[in-house]
């Protein structure tokens, strides 16, 4: 069959379906994404109001990806690119309601208020500490290699600050698979630091922590409706407004069933492909699939999604007293307070108050809720949702000294976030590639495999693309 008849469906327009889209587009085949909602991003999820731009999603990425820089060139979109001011490189801990600036290098280290004398002699001692032998949760790696403290005052928040997770749930060989590695190569994390920055330094090749902070002028969700537009100029279809509901099989491939809304009425409706990609989060994926695959819809209906409030407040600067500024804080779960912590967006982002009439303003994004803590349905008690926003915001202003309440806000509930690489979870990747061996033709891409990152679901986006092109094209066959 000529590509060009080899109609490809996405359902989800996140980055996930986005990345694979753009790949396989590029490689000639037509596209048609499916997507509930009425415009593309998924969890990018930007909003412009009085003249403040809110990125209730992710609030930046890292440009690790090596696809990254080439995408952006593709889409004509470089000048768009915002990189985190140099004070990004500030991040504080919480710590007897006082922030603590986060120790970057081994004499900071030594100097830090944010682990006791005996805490520091844990960390320095982990390079002699013995290989793990039996699978092991995130809290109890770094427990063993580096001593309680850095799990309370560094791990613990640092999880909360990517996963809104716990530690004590994930499983550190999925959820931080780059730091379960350095043990098994080079049986400790310390040491596989230091050889792999030699190592990568010979290579010329770029790390994390070298890698750059962006954000795009307009906010994140720029990136997804680029990325649309330049798809779209090229022939892809986006449906919206269309509920994927089920999945079946039919002889000649697959026939995906949706609902949409006209004038009112819910209407139904179906498409046939034989090649389509799930880039839906697993709960509506184990929907879809109930009916084709029971047992993998188990699976995926098993992965925990905490909910998360993210509440953007802006505040007068000169209300605010506290001096420290950077890219923001994070809070221990052992201090009690009722958020996880909050980023300077103004700081890392000042274009994002730029249209905004009133200067000398700060923005500050709080993150409340995830793994560690139980929030019920907030967009369903707007009571309960007032008293946890006023909470956090009373906390907020004895960290920062703020004399005033903030002078704007605004909040969204994400009833699932992110999901939880939980232990258990090499059930998870095994069940996902039994489940594509089973159903040629379909491929499972979402940030509940292969990281949760934008930079992780960029690179993920371009493998799975070149995974079906060699199918496509009778190169590899599914073992
Ligand atoms: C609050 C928050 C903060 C974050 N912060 C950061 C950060 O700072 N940096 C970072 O790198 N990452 C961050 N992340 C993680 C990152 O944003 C996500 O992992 C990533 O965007 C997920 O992309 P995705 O395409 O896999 O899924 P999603 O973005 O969730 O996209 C899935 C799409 O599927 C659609 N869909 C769902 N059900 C159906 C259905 N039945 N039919 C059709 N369509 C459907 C949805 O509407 C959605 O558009 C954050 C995530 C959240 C929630």
């Amino acid at each position: 069959m000529k590509k060009q008849e080899q109609k490809i469906l996405i359902m989800g327009t996140g980055i996930s379906g986005l990345s694979t889209g753009y790949w396989l587009q590029k490689a000639g085949y037509p596209i048609t994404f499916i997507e509930k909602k009425d415009q593309a991003g998924g969890s990018m999820h930007t909003v412009r109001k009085e003249g403040f731009t809110i990125d209730f999603g992710p609030n930046s990425g890292l440009d690790s990806s090596s696809f990254f820089h080439p995408i952006l060139e593709d889409l004509g979109i470089e000048d768009k690119i915002l990189y985190a001011s140099d004070l990004a490189k500030n991040r504080y801990i919480l710590k007897n309601h006082r922030l603590v600036k986060m120790p970057m290098g081994p004499l900071s280290l030594l100097s830090t208020p944010l682990f006791s004398i005996r805490g520091k002699l844990a960390i320095f001692r982990e390079p002699w500490v013995k290989r793990g032998d039996v699978p092991e949760s995130v809290a109890g790696f770094v427990e063993r290699r580096f001593g309680r403290e850095f799990l309370d005052y560094a791990i613990n928040p640092f999880i909360s600050g990517v996963y809104a997770g716990d530690p004590e749930h994930l499983s550190v060989r999925e959820a931080l698979p780059k730091l379960y590695a350095l043990e098994e190569k080079y049986g400790s994390v310390i040491r596989g630091a230091i050889q792999g920055r030699k190592e990568r330094k010979k290579r010329a090749e770029k790390a994390k922590i070298a890698s750059r902070m962006f954000s795009f002028s307009g906010g994140m969700q720029t990136l997804a409706t680029s990325i649309e537009g330049h798809l779209r100029k090229k022939g892809a279809e986006f449906l919206y407004q269309r509920e994927v509901t089920n999945l079946e099989k039919t002889r000649n491939g697959y026939k995906i069933k949706f609902s949409h809304t006209s004038k009112g009425k819910k209407i139904l409706d179906s498409l046939e492909s034989g090649q389509i990609v799930l880039s839906l989060p697993a709960g509506p994926a184990s929907g879809v699939l109930k009916k084709l695959d029971p047992v993998f819809s188990g699976i995926l209906s098993g992965i925990e999604y905490p909910p998360v409030l993210v509440l953007y407040l802006v505040f007068r600067s000169d209300d605010i007293a506290s001096g420290e500024n950077g890219f923001g804080f994070l809070i221990p779960e052992v201090e009690k307070a009722s958020f996880l912590g909050a980023i300077y967006s103004s700081t890392l982002f000042p274009q994002t108050l730029a249209d905004h009439p009133e200067k000398n303003l700060r923005s500050f994004t709080v993150f409340i809720g995830g793994a560690r803590t139980s929030l019920p349905d907030l967009d369903k008690d707007p009571v309960m949702r007032k008293k946890v926003e006023e909470t956090a915001i009373g906390e907020l202003q004895k960290i920062l000294q703020a004399k005033n309440p903030p002078m704007f806000r605004e909040s969204r509930f994400w009833p699932s976030a992110i999901p939880q690489y939980n232990m258990g979870y090499d059930t998870v990747i095994r069940a996902r590639e039994n489940f594509e061996k089973n159903f040629p033709g379909l491929y499972i891409r979402a940030n509940y495999v292969d990281g949760i990152s934008l930079s992780d679901c960029l690179t993920a986006g371009h493998k799975k693309a070149e995974e079906i092109i060699q199918i496509l094209n009778g190169k590899k066959e599914k073992e």
